[in-house]
C-alpha cells in the first residue's frame, strides 16, 4: 500500500512511498500521481503525506481535505404480504422511482431521495429484522420461515455535505504505525428531516401496495467526498479534472472528489469521473509532466469508442 506521496523542492510530486508484501518501505519515482483510494483512504493518505509547505496535508491549502464527507441515508422498509412474494428471486434494485429526488418547495427541507425495489437475502433480510422488529430468536425463526411473504424497499436519501462531517488522522496506528482515519460523522437538521419525510413516504408506499404489516430499518450507504472538486482553489481540492489546485502533477480520481452526492448510487458518476479525467490526461499529454499551466477546456468527447453506427442512437447529441 502506499504510505505516502513525495513532493519535490519545486512544488511537484517525484513520486510515492509504499510498503512491499512484507512490509518494507519502497520508493516508485513518478512524473505525475493519481490517488484513487476513496473517501476515507484518498483523505487519509493526503494527511499522512504533510510536509513543508504543506504541515496540514499534501494539497490541502483550502482546510477541505477529510472535509464534506458524505453518506447516503439507506433505510430499507420492508411489507409482510398475504401472498407468497420471493423476493429472492429478483435482487437487487429492479424498479426505482425519481419522483421525490429533486427539492420541493412545498416541503420544509432541500434536496430529495429515491426509493428502489431491493430483494434481500435470508442473512441481510435476518439483520433487517433484528434491527427493524428486534426479532430474536424463536422470533427471529418464525420471521425467517416467513420470508418467501416479504417485500422490500431500499430509500436513497441525499444526506448534504457538512464541513464538520469529516475524515482526520487519529492518535491510533496501523500495522505499519501510519495513523488510521479517525471519522466524524453526524446528521444535520436538513438530513433529519428529509429522512423522516422519505421513511414516512416509503412505508406509505409499502402499506398502499397492500402489505399487512411495514417495519423499516435505519441504515446508511455510499461515502463520497472528502476531497472535493470546484473551482475556487480555496474551498476545493481538485479543479474539474480531479487536478488538485496546489500541486499540478498530482490528481484524485475517484469518488472522494464528489462535491455533492444526489440520491442514485454513485459508481456510475465515478466512472463517468474517471473517463473525462483520463481523456483529460490523453489531451494533456506530456505537458502534465512539466508545466503548470491549466488548459481548463473539456476534452472532446471520443465518439470512436462506442461499437460501430451505434453513436447516437438512444442518446442526446451535443
Ligand atoms: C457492499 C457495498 C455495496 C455497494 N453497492 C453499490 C451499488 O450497488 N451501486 C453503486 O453505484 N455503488 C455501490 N457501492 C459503492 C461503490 O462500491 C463505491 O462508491 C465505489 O467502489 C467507489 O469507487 P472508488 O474508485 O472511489 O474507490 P474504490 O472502488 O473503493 O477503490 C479504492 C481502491 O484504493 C485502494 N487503496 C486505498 N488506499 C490505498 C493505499 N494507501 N495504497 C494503495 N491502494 C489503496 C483500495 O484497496 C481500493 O482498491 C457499494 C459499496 C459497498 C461497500
Amino acid at each position: 500500500m502506499v504510505s505516502r506521496i513525495q513532493l519535490g523542492n519545486d512544488r511537484r510530486v517525484t513520486g510515492v512511498s509504499y510498503l512491499d508484501a512484507d512490509g518494507r518501505e519502497r520508493f516508485q519515482k513518478a512524473k505525475a500521481v493519481v490517488v484513487a483510494g476513496y473517501a476515507i483512504e484518498t483523505p487519509r493518505l493526503l494527511l499522512n503525506s504533510a510536509c513543508p509547505g504543506f504541515e496540514n496535508g499534501l494539497a490541502n491549502s483550502s482546510d477541505t481535505v477529510g472535509r464534506y464527507l458524505m453518506a447516503q441515508a439507506g433505510n430499507v422498509v420492508s411489507g409482510r404480504f398475504e401472498e407468497m412474494v420471493r423476493m429472492y428471486k429478483a435482487p437487487p434494485a429492479h424498479a426505482l422511482t425519481e419522483e421525490f429526488y429533486e427539492t420541493d418547495p412545498k416541503r420544509d427541507f432541500a434536496r430529495g431521495f429515491a426509493i428502489q425495489t431491493v430483494g434481500p437475502l435470508p442473512i441481510a433480510f435476518a439483520k433487517q429484522m433484528m434491527t427493524a422488529k428486534g426479532a430474536w430468536g424463536w422470533g427471529l425463526r418464525r420471521v425467517m420461515m416467513d420470508y418467501n411473504h416479504w417485500a422490500s424497499f431500499g430509500f436513497l436519501g441525499e444526506i448534504l455535505p457538512h464541513a464538520e462531517n469529516r475524515v482526520q488522522l487519529a492518535e491510533e496506528k496501523d500495522a505499519y504505525g501510519l495513523p488510521v482515519a479517525k471519522v466524524t460523522f453526524n446528521l444535520h437538521e436538513n438530513d433529519k428531516k428529509l429522512i423522516e419525510f422519505g421513511k414516512k413516504k416509503t412505508m406509505d408506499v409499502m402499506w398502499a401496495a397492500g402489505a399487512q404489516e411495514v417495519v423499516q430499518e435505519a441504515r446508511y450507504a455510499h461515502l463520497v467526498g472528502a476531497a472535493r472538486m470546484g473551482s475556487d482553489p480555496k474551498s476545493s481540492v481538485v479543479d474539474q479534472f480531479g487536478r488538485s489546485h496546489d500541486v499540478a502533477n498530482l490528481f484524485i480520481c475517484d469518488g472522494s472528489i464528489m462535491p455533492t452526492q444526489g440520491s442514485a448510487n454513485p459508481g456510475l458518476t465515478i466512472m463517468a469521473l474517471a473517463a473525462r479525467i483520463g481523456d483529460y490526461l490523453i489531451e494533456q499529454g506530456s505537458r502534465v509532466f512539466d508545466s503548470s499551466v491549466r488548459e481548463m477546456n473539456a476534452p472532446k468527447i471520443r465518439r470512436d469508442l462506442s461499437p460501430p453506427d451505434t453513436w447516437g442512437h438512444g442518446m442526446p447529441t451535443f
